[in-house]
């Protein structure tokens, strides 16, 4: 008989959580640490939606969107997490470009960003500061209609070379282009400017571990394997139940962190809202997708130091089209070494693309891995131009692609960072829409990527809390 992953669950909750992406999790420990009844569902056979992990043949362990957050985790994971977790957060010192433009290793900070702006690409002292105090001191309220490529026109006009290197690691870590609102960029490049660019110590899986445990301690209800197929509302717009693996379970509040469009188009259903926020979620725009190499090398085999992160491009100036074309021609390396995994041996390489979904979604099976060869192929070959021998050094090789997010995650087409920034108002009208549901998860380029997702998670939780203050 098929297992019951829900055996034991409650009749009612005060509060479900559908998905344990980091916004979920982070809410539902929140909440059950301040006394509300919280279980949270996820589909999955493991915790932390994008935040993962998988192991192979040979003890090979791959992170999947570990590659680099700001500063301001250690903090969220401290008041929300705990110190453990907090103290695990190191930084990454050695951030690379090399491109026809430009080669140089920085730490990703405001104080190196300015020495290097100044010394090698020749702006002035005064440009420099001007156009960091700018970024640093935008805000959600700021004008929405400025666009990045108009504020980088404004401080750097005609330099692409700038442009470039103000702007790819930021499309790397959200998906945003210059067409977004220049607050976007300014948000997410000054958390990354404080301090640079950090990670967690021991992996991703150590991290979901500590944070399971921690909510387990609250009295969070986990239970994995289990698939919301659909929410429950009243007649009066209230939500009141979940349906999950065909069970039915009450609840007073809802957080979902699947989806924006799924959870309101599909998991609730457009029949329960308004018309016209019905047309608002249509019209949201999904971020990009992502393709993936992950390589793991012989165990006992090493190679020398190549940076962290090394944001390696053969195309001839900043062009988001190309960074998402599969002829690719744009890459991020992330190199994982024995370090990031205190006690491993092991030297990891992961390559990372944005890539458009509609490239992969209808391809053949035969076609299909193909192309996943071909981009295993296309990728070896790239990276031997840092490390020559890197072929014969290899011992397993594999690809992800748009599919593959989607599969783990359902998020639309993929999508590895939520929405574009109209994503954001309609996730947080989702309550007046419907009193008690709520969504926590990677809205509005603001909201996504680690910190984000946790913030968004500690914002979305504390509203839940004053409702089913309110409602007691
Ligand atoms: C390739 C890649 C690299 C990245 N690299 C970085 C990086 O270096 N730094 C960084 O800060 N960010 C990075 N990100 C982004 C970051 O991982 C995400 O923004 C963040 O983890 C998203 O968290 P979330 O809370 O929005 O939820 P998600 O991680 O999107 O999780 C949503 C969860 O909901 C579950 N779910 C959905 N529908 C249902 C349902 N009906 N029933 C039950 N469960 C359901 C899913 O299975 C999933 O577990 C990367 C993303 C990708 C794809």
């Amino acid at each position: 008989m098929a297992k019951d992953f829900l055996k034991g669950t409650r009749d009612s909750y005060d509060v479900v959580v559908i998905g344990s992406g980091l916004a979920g999790l982070t809410s539902a420990n929140i909440l059950a640490r301040a006394g509300h009844s919280v279980l949270l569902l996820e589909h999955h056979y493991q915790l932390g939606g994008m935040a993962t992990w998988f192991k192979r043949q040979n003890g090979h362990i791959f992170d999947i969107s570990l590659h680099g957050f700001p500063i301001g985790m250690i903090k969220s994971c401290r008041k929300y997490w705990t110190k453990e977790v907090a103290d695990s957060i190191v930084q990454l010192k050695g951030v690379r470009f090399e491109n026809p433009q430009f080669s140089l290793q920085t730490t990703f900070d405001r104080e190196d960003f300015t020495r290097i702006l100044i010394e090698k690409f020749q702006v002035t002292a005064e440009t420099v500061q001007r156009f960091f105090d700018t970024a640093r001191g935008m805000n959600f309220y700021d004008d929405q209609a400025k666009t990045t490529r108009e504020l980088f026109e404004e401080f750097f006009p005609g330099r692409s070379d700038v442009v470039r290197l103000l702007m790819e690691p930021i499309t790397y870590a959200n998906g945003s282009t210059l067409e977004d609102p220049a607050i976007t960029y300014g948000i997410v490049f000054s958390n990354f400017m404080s301090k640079g660019v950090y990670t967690f110590e021991g992996g991703t899986d150590r991290l979901i571990t500590l944070m399971k445990d921690e909510m387990e301690k609250n009295g969070v209800d986990l239970r994995i394997r289990s698939l919301v197929e659909k929410v429950e509302v009243t007649p009066d717009r209230k939500v009141s139940a979940v349906v999950v693996n065909g069970k039915r379970i009450a609840c007073r509040t809802l957080i979902s962190n699947a989806n924006l469009k799924s959870t309101i188009l599909k998991l609730v259903g457009p029949e329960h809202f308004d018309k016209a926020y019905v047309e608002e979620t249509e019209a949201v725009r999904l971020n990009n997708s992502s393709c993936q190499v992950y390589i793991a090398l012989k165990p006992g085999v090493s190679i020398p130091h190549q940076g962290d992160l090394l944001f390696h491009s053969e195309h001839s100036g900043f062009d988001v089209n190309a960074m998402l074309s599969r002829q690719v021609s744009s890459r991020t390396f992330s190199f994982y070494y024995p370090s990031t995994r205190p006690g491993s041996d092991r030297y990891l390489v992961v390559s990372s693309t944005n890539a458009n979904y509609s490239d992969w979604a209808s391809m053949e099976p035969e076609e299909y891995e193909a192309a996943k060869h071909e981009l295993c192929e296309g990728t070896l070959d790239c990276l031997a131009r840092y490390v020559p021998n890197i072929r014969e050094l290899v011992d397993h090789v594999e690809a992800s692609t748009p599919r593959t997010f989607e599969h783990y995650t359902r998020h639309v087409h993929g999508a590895s960072f939520g929405t574009k920034f109209e994503g954001l108002k309609v996730s947080r009208e989702l309550p007046q829409q419907i009193s008690g549901l709520y969504h926590a998860g990677s809205v509005g380029i603001i909201m996504s990527g680690w910190l984000g997702a946790v913030n968004y998670g500690v914002i979305v939780a504390n509203d839940v809390d004053k409702q089913l203050h309110a409602m007691a």
